[in-house]
């Protein structure tokens, strides 16, 4: 028997706005007191009447324009109908028959995966505004339990996303939100941190037999297990590897599980029944009678003309018009750090014009050394920067370096006039003080500018003292030369030049 997994996700993502969807109060995170950002409307006073927030509207029509949806001319609001302590008013604001967008598609890379699935488009149901509920929080002492509602989050504006059912894996489903918090990020809608509950997952699965052309044994699919209340990456990868397992035992053993709400124990590392599937009927949804019919079409013909780039042209542009590889150009988008990238080229391609003929014309083709650079570039920003910044606790957007001084001390790097393990002391030294490298090169003398008689007279106390080295090179083995030139490295604190010391040590040895 095989069977593949069906895989539709549903994202809530918190909009990030001034103030909440429906009232004048804060928009705050977790961080606020508790019932400080609160009003008669978000708590669902008698009488109170919501008032919309045309920026959740505008952010909710870029959303959509960004995953490739059509938005109609107008939106419309309804009831959502069901009981619970977090949801005061014994209904939630949403969209039901007439979302703010539909029929979109996003498309991304599936990193590890066999073609044609490294490279995959989802389509886009739709997507929705609605109202945030409230947060219950459960404290239980020696002798007594209680629920506390912190209606803070009670308003705040969210949009849900939901795929059509064409995830095939956990590593797709992971790599579908990744790309989605970058293209939230992107629109600056949502900062999107799962962690932070700002973006949340409920993942739905079943599993189809298909015959070894992949291709369904009969229509239609079966009951799906929805997986509520994913809060991370992490979370969403292994809940869908637990349900394809435990799903894949069921049909083995004959059974078809039944349509359900799981829960997803992190700690357990596994999911457990809430209850059986409920129905939309349940919810009675009717139009919203205190909410007027938005007119759409003006924001949407506005937005239109005024989206930014999004990761994926971003991630293609670093790598056709400035060189980045790949993986580079996928470090610099996911961790928004492109801008800074690309000035530290702009920086670098001034000076490299000067030096360099055959570089940018017209960027359609990177030359070879344009590739060197962005090579070198790119492994001091992801590797040696990032390594920096991570050990600090700090975001590039707190980093002390500007571009210029970034691209000043790769181009020191690119001369020769410093050595790569001075160059990290250097760097360090850069995101502590923001003082340019050039300066602070001289004030620690860090530099490879070493005077040639004193080069010459440490090499000449090297080779005195190494007779065997030496004499293996005369004997031919010449990679013995740079073992001696590591040597000189070390006993000048790296401010000799390696290639100048290869030629002092090759004529001092006769070689
Ligand atoms: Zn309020």
């Amino acid at each position: 028997m095989k069977l593949i997994p069906i895989i539709g996700l549903e994202v809530h993502v918190q909009l990030k706005t001034a103030s909440k969807m429906f009232c004048s109060c804060a928009n705050v995170d977790d961080g606020a007191p508790p019932n400080s950002a609160i009003c008669p409307v978000c708590t669902g006073q008698p009488g109170a009447l919501p008032a919309l927030n045309s920026k959740a509207i505008e952010l909710g029509v870029k959303v959509g324009l960004a995953l490739n949806c059509s938005i109609p001319d107008l939106s419309i609001f309804d009831r959502k109908n069901y009981f619970y302590p977090d949801l005061p008013k014994g209904y939630q604001i949403s969209q039901f028959y007439e979302p703010i967008a539909e029929h979109g598609y996003i498309e991304f890379d599936v990193p590890k995966a066999q073609p044609p699935r490294d490279h995959i488009r989802i389509n886009i149901t739709r997507a929705h505004l609605e109202e945030d509920a409230a947060k219950n929080a459960h404290i239980a002492d020696s002798d007594s339990h209680a629920t506390y509602v912190d209606y803070n989050r009670a308003g705040t504006p969210l949009i849900e996303i939901v795929s059509e059912p064409e995830i095939r894996s956990p590593q797709e489903a992971k790599a579908y939100l990744q790309e989605m918090r970058a293209i939230l990020r992107t629109l600056k809608a949502s900062d999107a941190d799962m962690e932070k509950g700002q973006m949340r997952c409920d993942a739905n699965i079943s599993l189809i037999e298909v015959d070894d052309n992949n291709l369904p044994r009969k229509q239609g699919f079966n009951p799906k297990i929805e997986i509520k209340n994913l809060n991370s990456f992490k979370a969403v990868e292994r809940a869908l590897t637990y349900e394809i397992e435990r799903q894949t035992r069921e049909y083995e053993s004959g059974r078809i599980p039944v349509g359900a709400t799981r829960g997803w124990d992190e700690n357990k590392n596994q999911t457990f029944e809430q209850r059986l599937k409920e129905t939309n009927a349940d919810y009675r949804y009717f139009p919203e009678p205190d909410l007027p019919p938005q007119d759409l079409l003006a924001i949407r013909e506005h937005l239109i003309h005024r989206m930014p780039e999004l990761p994926q042209a971003k991630r293609t542009r670093l790598m056709n018009e400035w060189g980045f590889s790949k993986p580079d150009a996928e470090f610099l988008v996911e961790n928004a750090w492109d801008e800074y990238a690309e000035h530290v080229m702009g920086e670098l391609g001034g000076w490299m014009e000067a030096t360099d003929d055959s570089a940018s014309s017209g960027g359609e083709l990177v030359s070879e050394r344009k590739k060197a650079l962005a090579k070198l570039a790119g492994g001091w920003l992801t590797s040696k920067l990032a390594g920096i910044l991570t050990e600090k606790n700090l975001t590039i957007k707190e980093c002390k370096i500007e571009a210029e001084d970034f691209a000043e001390l790769l181009h020191l790097l690119d001369k020769g006039e410093i050595g790569s393990a001075n160059a990290q002391k250097l760097l360090v030294m850069m995101v502590e003080t923001g003082d340019d490298p050039s300066h602070l090169m001289e004030r620690h003398n860090l530099g490879q500018n070493m005077d040639i008689t004193a080069l010459t007279k440490i090499i000449r106390d090297i080779i005195k003292n190494s007779p065997d080295q030496v004499s293996q090179v005369k004997q031919g083995k010449l990679g013995i030369l740079k073992w001696f030139v590591g040597a000189v490295m070390k006993a000048t604190e790296g401010k000799a030049n390696p290639t100048i010391a290869e030629e002092i040590i090759k004529k001092e040895i006769g070689e």
